[in-house]
């Protein structure tokens, strides 16, 4: 039986309601963190829980948590559900309240929820690549939170999804921005290029991983945003996230990226990778 998180408990799935003038329910009104468990331990989860809290902030909604505290309830919620390797989702909204655009006031509580969900590493996928398609980014202009409203991203993944690709990748005019769960890297003579970290992309903390092997293996990481014809011209392609990982993407709206093989940075950055999951891990 599955035990999901309801705000300080651990409850069967089928008996967690949630109310019906919830704000995320109505306004998508909340902030939400992915956290991967390898091996029964959260990889990075100090990373994520800064990023949850950061993320609450910027839409003034306030969270009677911590890092810590946040990381004891989901560490347990792998725990009762024996998740050995799989991913943690979390999410608050800003709570219960009359449909009304403004906060309530006086203000409410926030609902805190998250489930486990087992599942094994991409092996396959990390060893062949996958496909990607382009598209218009046409999300807001405050990606850098990690906000509930994904319309746009599940848009954008859902056209990925009828070409039979793995990610969108999003480009506002020419300029290539991240995918639609995904941050995106294009290699050109071994310098790994990436959008900065601002208001329009998700800053991944895969991104910070793989900007850590970068320092490690003195590879150049610039963060310098670039355009779909330098994206589909690069001698390698790659996608990160937390589930994902860091995954090599071979083929751009149906067209191979270079020769259509794996490169070689993207081998560097995944074995590097695979270190900090043994040293960030806890
Ligand atoms: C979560 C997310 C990412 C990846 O972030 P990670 O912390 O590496 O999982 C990238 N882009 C968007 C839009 C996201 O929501």
């Amino acid at each position: 039986m599955t035990k999901v998180l309801l705000n300080e408990s651990f409850v069967e799935e089928q008996e967690a309601k949630v109310a019906f003038n919830d704000r995320g329910y109505n306004f998508g009104d909340g902030i939400y963190e992915y956290v991967r468990i390898y091996n029964h331990k959260l990889f990075t989860a100090k990373e994520h829980f800064e990023r949850l809290l950061r993320s609450a902030s910027e839409i003034g909604l306030e969270l009677n948590h911590t890092v810590e505290s946040l990381t004891s309830l989901v560490r347990e919620l792998a725990q009762v559900n024996d998740v050995s390797n799989g991913g943690v989702y979390i999410q608050v909204t800003r709570g219960v309240a009359p449909r009304d655009h403004a906060f309530p006031t006086p203000e409410v509580t926030p609902v805190l929820t998250g489930f486990v969900k087992a599942y094994d590493r991409p092996y396959q996928k990390l060893e062949e690549g996958v496909f990607a398609v382009t598209t218009e980014d046409i999300r807001w202009l405050r990606c850098d939170i990690k906000s509930l409203n994904l319309l746009g991203n599940v848009l954008a993944k859902e056209y990925a999804a009828k070409y039979n690709a793995e990610e969108a990748i999003q480009h506002r005019g020419d300029t290539v921005t991240e995918g639609a769960s995904s941050n995106v890297y294009a290699v050109k003579d071994d310098v790994v290029y990436t959008h900065p970290a601002n208001n329009y992309i998700l800053n991944g903390i895969t991104r910070r991983v793989i900007q850590w092997v970068c320092e490690d293996e003195n590879i150049e990481f610039k963060e310098e945003a670039f355009s779909v014809d330098f994206l589909k011209n690069a001698d390698e392609v790659i996608i990160s996230s937390t589930s994902a990982e860091v995954m090599p993407i071979v083929k751009i709206d149906g067209e191979d990226v270079a020769d259509g093989k794996v490169g070689d940075i993207t081998r560097r950055l995944q074995a590097g990778f695979e270190k900090y999951i043994q040293s960030h891990s806890e």
